[in-house]
């Protein structure tokens, strides 16, 4: 199949500026700074967010000297509320750096040892028992700051249950994204050239399926495709920076595969992009 994507049929200038945009965005505010040596000595440069909460120091630097003991880099976390970044991590010349939220500093040590595999190899089996812990915990993230709610009954297709079917089915329930079916936009008086079928927002954690798929002649099975792939762009983060291609790595186009209808989808995808268009 190539390159060929169900986000994006055809991929336009327009398109590509809006997801630089998105991944620019800054990842929300980081409750509190704290110096570090190592980080002191390479002068990094914190995210400036007025503090909103107060994190025990001592907890901090526990959990931090524990994340460098089993791993082979020198280590850097901060402690955040974001609900957004519940867990981020970045290279920064030679340092980690992590931002875990403060749900894991006194998180059991099982909950501590799968956040080092996840960190040090993405382990899968780590990820989603972190997935599940955020559940639980997610009483402690900070309220959402959403200005427009989700949506996610459409008239034909409701959103949330084909994502919690995925979840359930493909992700062992760790895919903590949010969905919601996207605006509808004014009322065209061209035709459309492209259309974005779906897309996932890292800085929301949000992932947004077009209204154009919420009609009686659209199969839940392709809908169901598409939420899936933007799932997997929450599973395989972008890293800002890297080169569009890396977009889709061949492993996550590996896991695209395993839906189960995959190959219908695209034909059908195939067989309705004209009417898709005009929807
Ligand atoms: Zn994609």
């Amino acid at each position: 199949m190539g390159a060929r994507s169900i986000l994006t049929l055809r991929p336009t200038a327009h398109g590509r500026g809006a997801r630089a945009k998105a991944l620019m965005r800054p990842m929300g505010a980081v409750a509190v700074r704290i110096p570090h040596r190592v980080s002191t000595e390479l002068g990094h440069v914190f995210p400036s967010s007025s503090p909103r909460l107060f994190v025990h120091e001592g907890a901090r630097q526990a959990l931090e000297r524990r994340l460098a003991r089993a791993l082979p880099w020198p280590v850097s976390l901060s402690v955040s509320d974001n609900r957004h970044g519940v867990i981020t991590h970045e290279w920064d010349r030679g340092v980690l750096i992590v931002r875990a939220h403060h749900m894991f500093l006194d998180a059991p040590p099982s909950i501590v040892s799968a956040l080092v595999s996840y960190i040090a190899v993405n382990d899968r089996d780590a990820s989603s028992r972190l997935g599940h812990f955020i559940e639980a915990n997610s009483g402690r993230l900070a309220p959402r700051s959403r200005t427009t709610p989700l949506v996610t009954a459409g008239f034909h297709h409701d959103i949330l249950s084909i994502f919690n079917d995925l979840n359930d089915r493909y992700f062992g329930g760790s895919v903590t994204a949010l969905i919601t079916w996207g605006r509808e936009t004014k009322k065209r008086t061209e035709k459309r050239k492209a259309i974005r079928l779906g897309s996932y927002s890292a800085s929301e954690r949000l992932i947004r399926i077009h209204p154009c798929l919420d009609r009686n002649w659209v199969p839940r099975y392709f809908v169901t495709a598409v939420v899936y792939h933007e799932m997997l762009h929450h599973v395989f983060p972008h890293r800002a920076g890297s080169e569009r291609r890396a977009l889709h790595p061949a492993e996550f186009r590996e896991r695209e595969r395993e839906y189960r209808f995959f190959e219908r989808a695209l034909r059908w995808e195939k067989a309705h992009l004209s009417r898709l268009l005009r929807a």
